[in-house]
């Protein structure tokens, strides 16, 4: 490890560095360091020391760069290097095509829960409505779901929560910047509590919770178990904790034939939809799996009044 930190000081010392060696030297550093997909880690960090797109570099390969950008450009080599997710050090996140703001504060969202939004405006779509369609967003972190949904549907309207105040400022930022706010209600608090008057409301409820197992949250990457925000991450000792929380109520916010659509853990498709069955006022759960063929999203009907015997 030493030695490595050698080389890239070495590499950094007071001579002129081109583009095309900058990002050879930062690749070597971080894959020796650990990180996974180092050429594309080194590239976006020296695109961010050097103000400029990705392909840009390729341009200007042969560039020599001033001292100033050097210098900044290593020390976000070593951010990366302590396992720093690219996304906070870059501070962006690309995700349903939209660049969103992160912090440290919220989860960084992940490709897969694209799938979360596509199922959902599926269903949104078809759903038999002249009114917006309300939906209810749980722990909203970045905003990434609620503002795809607001961005991809003009007659919609979301209440977005989170227990995080931060987390509900970049959300709101993410808002702002994408051009959904006017269609979006941020509400700080507890599951359901920011929404208690209203009830028999909703035409769906979605949500990525944290799902995470207690003790599994040692064996994930160190950019998740030590960067992440813990509160994005853990759902109690089996993971479960917010699918029972969530199914403990969802029918009560939601209308006759309401959604609830749910982001889950790989291997939580079976314990999610009993949860689901044994709630007692659903349709029987689907379960969708993602582009890697794992189950991630599950979808159940609200039954109305008179369908429950
Ligand atoms: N929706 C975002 C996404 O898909 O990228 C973030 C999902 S992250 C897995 C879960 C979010 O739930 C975090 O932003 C966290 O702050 C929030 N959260 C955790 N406990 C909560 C609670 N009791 N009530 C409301 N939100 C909560
Ligand atoms: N997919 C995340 C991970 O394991 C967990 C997200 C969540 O808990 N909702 O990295």
């Amino acid at each position: 490890m030493q030695r490595v930190e050698l080389q890239i000081e070495e590499t950094f010392a007071p001579r002129p560095v081109a583009v095309r060696q900058a990002l050879q030297k930062g690749t070597e550093f971080l894959s020796q360091m650990g990180a996974a997909s180092a050429r594309l880690d080194a590239e976006l960090l020296l695109s961010k020391a050097l103000g400029c797109t990705k392909e840009r570099l390729y341009l200007d390969y042969e560039m020599a760069l001033e001292t100033a950008v050097k210098d900044l450009y290593f020390s976000l080599l070593q951010r990366r290097a302590r396992r720093e997710p690219l996304a906070y050090i870059t501070g962006e996140r690309e995700f349903w095509s939209l660049r969103f703001h992160v912090t440290p504060e919220v989860l960084v969202p992940r490709p897969e829960t694209e799938l979360l939004v596509e199922v959902t405006l599926e269903l949104a779509k078809r759903l038999e409505k002249n009114h917006p369609i309300k939906i209810l967003d749980l722990g909203t972190g970045s905003g990434a779901i609620a503002v795809s949904l607001a961005k991809e549907l003009d007659d919609i309207e979301v209440w977005a929560t989170d227990l995080s105040a931060p987390a509900l400022e970049v959300a709101r930022s993410n808002a702002l910047r994408h051009g959904g706010s006017e269609k979006i209600h941020f509400i700080e608090g507890d599951m359901f509590c920011p929404v208690r008057g209203q009830r028999g409301f909703f035409d769906m409820v979605v949500s990525n919770p944290p799902y995470v197992r207690q003790s599994e949250l040692q064996n994930l990457a160190p950019e998740v178990r030590t960067w992440e925000p813990k509160l994005a991450l853990v759902g109690g000792s089996d993971g479960l904790d917010f699918y029972r929380r969530i199914m403990e109520e969802a029918d009560l916010y939601l209308t006759d034939r309401g959604i609830v659509a749910l982001e889950i853990g790989a291997d939580m498709g079976s314990d999610v939809c009993r949860l689901i069955a044994s709630a007692g006022r659903f349709s029987p759960a689907s379960v969708y799996q993602d582009y890697a063929g794992r189950d991630r999203v599950v979808v159940a009907r609200k039954l109305p009044a008179d369908a429950i015997y």
